[in-house]
């Protein structure tokens, strides 16, 4: 099956985008002996794992559910953070996972015991008040009021009885440099510490195989906290494992002329590209311009009945015709983890293309998908 032949909407992944990540991760890795693990709040496309997994050294869950698809389908190392652990899932998420990490010293008291019992590493998050990001406060874990990591006062040396690893998550989408100087606040607040630990996870947010990532930063950064401290550095991208790594496929469904161009698309923001309205931002879409660079400009938008799932502006080079296929770009990641059926939209099918131009479906949705969940 080729690309015209696809199903819309559909999420279609390519291998080779893909794979080119993961070299990128696994040079990463090769030099400075850190290990990279997949973030599946991301990219949770386990049909993958197999693939990933060749690359990565594992897993990391942000919950039970995701604990157990990285544990089946991946197999690997298998890292869990929560904000805080439901009793009666510990159990199990013990069963799946060697590292737990926890964000709190009230939680490490009520688990230790039983994480130790069971042969397994205990982590904690910390909070290095450390913001390198601006005007993203939700995207922000070191912003004022954030739940996420104990903060240096709240700290208890005397608690750490059992914890083997520091974790920290501050990083969205941004560069070594602001790792360097996040890297410095740890170290600042948290240092006397590390001495202690077996292991450092630096968190996911490192836009690594983004063109002119400052890769050489990275590793030196990963090597001095390695040697410094004689620790594991854990890295655990989301993002970056497959970054451009998939297009969302969609067709025309009608056009028309109110207060300039709107084309009405088969996919939606709200349902299938949620982080459009969220963050928000206009998503890349394969030959289309800027408003008005080219002479046909329409507003992109949903089949819902949400006014505002607008996808963005953009213009071409034609009028846009009914059944047109129009590809958005970078839509592997923070996509299909976050769908839903809302208006009773259907989810967009999971493909993935081969190097040679080939596809596969690899799943399809339906009416069922929607009502099993109601
Ligand atoms: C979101 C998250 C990640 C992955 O972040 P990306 O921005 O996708 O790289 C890693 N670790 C934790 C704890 C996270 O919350």
């Amino acid at each position: 099956m080729r690309r015209n032949e696809l199903p819309t909407p559909c999420y279609l992944i390519s291998i080779p985008a893909l794979e080119k990540n993961l070299r990128i991760l696994k040079g990463v890795m090769d030099r400075t002996g850190c290990r990279i693990l997949l973030a599946q709040k991301a990219f949770s496309m386990y049909a993958l794992y197999p693939l990933l997994g060749r690359y990565l050294s594992g897993t990391a869950a942000s919950g039970l559910f995701e604990a157990k698809l990285g544990w089946q389908e991946m197999g690997k190392e298998n890292h869990i953070y929560s904000p805080a652990y439901r009793e009666e899932e510990f159990d199990e998420i013990l069963s799946y996972c060697g590292h737990i990490v926890f964000n709190s010293f009230e939680q490490i008291e009520k688990y230790r015991e039983r994480v130790l019992d069971a042969g397994k590493s205990i982590g904690i998050r910390i909070n290095p008040q450390c913001s390198t990001q601006e005007g993203h406060a939700i995207y922000d874990p070191c912003a004022p009021g954030s739940r996420l990591g104990v903060t240096r006062e709240r700290f208890v040396p005397e608690l750490l009885e059992g914890v083997e690893g520091i974790h920290f998550h501050t990083l969205c989408e941004q560069d070594a440099e602001d790792l360097k100087t996040t890297l410095d606040a740890v170290e600042d607040k948290f240092g006397e510490f590390l001495y202690r630990m077996k292991w450092v996870n630096f968190g996911g947010g490192h836009h690594i195989t983004r063109p002119g990532y400052n890769i050489r930063l990275l590793e030196e950064c990963i090597c001095k906290i390695r040697e410094k401290y004689q620790v594991t550095v854990y890295l655990e991208p989301g993002e970056a494992v497959a970054l451009n790594a998939g297009i969302l496929l969609t067709r025309v469904l009608d056009t028309f002329s109110q207060d300039g161009n709107i084309a009405i698309l088969d996919t939606s923001a709200a349902c299938h590209m949620p982080d459009v309205l969220e963050m928000p931002y206009r998503p890349p879409l394969a030959g289309s311009k800027e408003e008005g660079e080219y002479p046909y400009t329409y507003r992109l938008a949903g089949p819902t009945c949400l006014a505002g799932d607008v996808i963005g502006t953009y213009s071409f080079d034609h009028p846009l015709a009914g059944g047109e296929y129009l590809e958005f770009e970078d839509m592997a990641i923070y996509t299909m983890v976050k769908n839903n059926t809302f208006n009773g939209m259907c989810l967009p099918a999971i493909a993935v293309e081969r190097e040679d131009g080939s596809c596969e479906v690899i799943k399809t949705f339906g009416y069922e998908d929607f009502r099993m969940r109601l």
